[in-house]
C-alpha cells in the first residue's frame, strides 16, 4: 500500500511539475479564472464609494465594506478563501491598483513550481517480497462470549400493538 502511495505521489509530482512549467502567467490559472469571474460579477454594480485610502463601500445585493489595507470584506469571503471577493475586486479595479498586490504569494506560479520542484526518486522494490505465501493463511481471531446478559434482537414497535 505504501509503495502504491509513493508511486502515485511520484507520478502526481511529475505531472504537476510539467503542468506548472507550461504556465506563462504569474498567478495560477485556477485562481486567475476565479478572479475573472469575480470581476465579471461586479461589472453591473454601482462604482464603490471611497471612504479613506483603503476603505470602500460597495453596493451589490447588499452593502459591503471593503478594507484593502486589511485584506478584508464584510462578506467574509476574502478572509476565508485568501483571494479577493467580487466586492474587493471592484474596489481594486475602480481605484486603479494592481490585482497582484492583493493576491497571496502562495497562489503564484512561482510558489506552485517550488512546491513540486523536488522529485520522489523511483525505488527498485520487488513487490513479491511483501506478499504472503499461500501456506500462510491468516485466520480470524477466536471469538469469546463476554460476561453479562446477552443482547436480544428486538422487533421495532409498529404501533399496531397496544
Ligand atoms: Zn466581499
Amino acid at each position: 500500500m505504501i509503495d502504491r502511495i509513493r508511486s502515485r505521489l511520484m507520478n502526481q509530482f511529475s505531472e504537476r511539475r510539467t503542468c506548472g512549467n507550461g504556465w506563462s502567467s504569474l498567478i495560477c490559472p485556477t485562481i486567475e479564472n476565479k478572479l475573472k469571474e469575480r470581476i465579471d460579477a461586479g461589472k453591473t454594480w454601482q462604482p464603490p464609494i471611497k471612504s479613506s485610502e483603503d476603505l470602500f463601500e460597495v453596493h451589490s445585493i447588499r452593502t459591503n465594506i471593503v478594507d484593502l489595507g486589511r485584506f478584508s470584506c464584510t462578506c467574509g469571503r476574502w478572509r476565508v478563501e485568501g483571494i479577493p471577493c467580487a466586492h474587493a475586486m471592484r474596489c481594486i479595479i475602480a481605484d486603479g491598483r494592481s490585482i497582484q498586490d492583493f493576491i497571496d504569494p502562495m497562489f503564484s506560479v512561482l510558489f506552485y513550481r517550488q512546491s513540486y520542484s523536488h522529485n520522489i526518486p523511483p525505488v527498485d522494490v520487488d513487490i513479491g517480497d511483501f506478499t504472503t505465501a499461500h501456506e500462510e493463511v491468516v485466520i480470524p481471531p477466536e471469538v469469546r462470549n463476554q460476561p453479562g446478559r446477552p443482547k436480544t434482537n428486538r422487533i421495532p414497535n409498529s404501533g399496531l400493538v397496544q
